[in-house]
């Protein structure tokens, strides 16, 4: 293994203890999503995107658009392990007058682009910043991460047109593929699948790779950034729990409660398993 995925793992343990430890201070929430994109996020942040950790406004940033509010653990998590939050910040999560409430809000948080939370959303408004940067001349780079259960959304392929039509080659889809969303399992809500196919369809260029795997994210992404073209799209089938074996088999696990006696036994497995 190289040293670049060593850190790059490493990093995404960190991300999974941050979470954990965000989670424990309000003993429930999508602790299981945040332990799935944990690696996808330690590549985005430590490896991928051009960002200022003291100047998260830096015109030139490359924009990552977390459209899912509701795994904002997640990226606060990253954004501890990236150095735009302090991780002693992060005992504030969810309470009164804290900058990083449960859901994202670009208001509140250094890092956070958008309000997430109405799903479907995110494609659009990274589509329109994709055009305004190409417009101004920009560099930067917009990425979203959207989850499966946003793909019923008819908003998101009406973005994915639009985004063909305007050649948009500085945006990048990440979709998190759980299999899983707030109202059961993805291929009984609406099915979806095939997803990549659905993407190329609309004009993308779509790549598939397992969501856990830092060094399939690192070889895929790396190959979508030397695209040209037209918009791309990294679909990331992701485990839902990753790391931390019993949460992996919990059931009910969008919103998940865990006892208080579990978080220490969470952190003890996490250790273990290295995810
Ligand atoms: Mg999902």
């Amino acid at each position: 293994m190289s040293d670049r995925i060593r850190a790059l793992r490493e990093a995404a343990r960190r991300i999974r203890l941050h979470a954990l430890n965000m989670g424990e201070v309000q003993g429930q929430g999508y602790i299981a999503q945040a332990l799935g994109v944990a690696d996808i996020l330690a590549v985005v942040y430590s490896d991928q995107l051009r960002h200022r950790p003291e100047d998260p406004e830096w015109p030139e940033r490359d924009r990552f658009l977390l459209s899912i509010g509701h795994y904002a653990i997640a990226l606060y998590a990253a954004l501890a392990e990236a150095g735009v939050l302090d991780v002693e910040e992060l005992e504030t999560y969810g309470s009164d007058g804290s900058r990083l409430p449960m859901s994202g809000m670009a208001s509140y948080t250094p890092g956070m682009e958008i309000s997430g939370g109405s799903l479907g959303h995110g494609l659009g408004v990274a589509t329109g910043m994709a055009i305004g940067l190409r417009h101004q001349r920009n560099p930067a780079r917009v990425f979203n991460l959207l989850s499966d259960g946003e793909l019923d959304e008819g908003s998101t392929w009406e973005a994915a047109l639009a985004a063909t039509h305007h050649g948009l080659d500085n945006l990048t889809a990440i979709v998190d593929v759980n299999a899983l969303q707030a109202d059961g399992p993805t291929a009984g809500v609406l099915r979806t699948e095939p997803v990549a196919d659905k993407w190329r369809a609309f004009g993308w260029h779509a790549l598939r790779v397992d969501g856990n795997d830092v060094a399939a994210l690192v070889a895929a992404l790396d190959e979508l950034r030397e695209h040209r073209g037209s918009p791309s799209v990294l679909v990331c089938d992701t485990q839902v729990g990753r790391g931390v074996p019993f949460l992996e088999a919990r059931e009910k696990a969008h919103f998940m409660r865990v006892e208080e006696h579990e978080w220490q036994l969470a952190r003890e497995q996490l250790e273990e398993v290295g995810a």
